[in-house]
């Protein structure tokens, strides 16, 4: 069976692509869009991204104990400790 697929340029390095049906579909189903890039490139982006993540020196924003995250101080989210994260989600404890 021969997959329908659709053919795009990647923006970056102008190569061809192909988007299969069912990835097509896939995209539709949860209303992304088609990615702008070749898997190729797209692996590239992930993996630099991988590798830039930094860790931030915070403090729980409930216990205010130290702790380390991937968000730095100055971000809005709201951070919690593992402990505190586990206790607001379902009380395990
Ligand atoms: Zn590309
Ligand atoms: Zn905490």
């Amino acid at each position: 069976m021969i997959e329908k697929a659709q053919k795009f340029e990647c923006k970056k390095c102008q190569k061809e692509f192909l988007v299969i049906q069912q990835e097509n579909a896939f995209y539709k189903k949860r209303n992304l869009p088609i990615p702008p890039n070749c898997p190729e490139c797209r692996r590239e982006r992930r993996n630099n991204l991988r590798n830039k993540k930094e860790l931030f020196d915070r403090k729980c924003d409930k216990c205010k104990i130290d702790m380390l995250s991937t968000y730095p101080k100055e971000s809005p989210y709201i951070i919690y400790c593992e402990k505190c994260y586990f206790n607001e989600i379902g009380g395990i404890e």
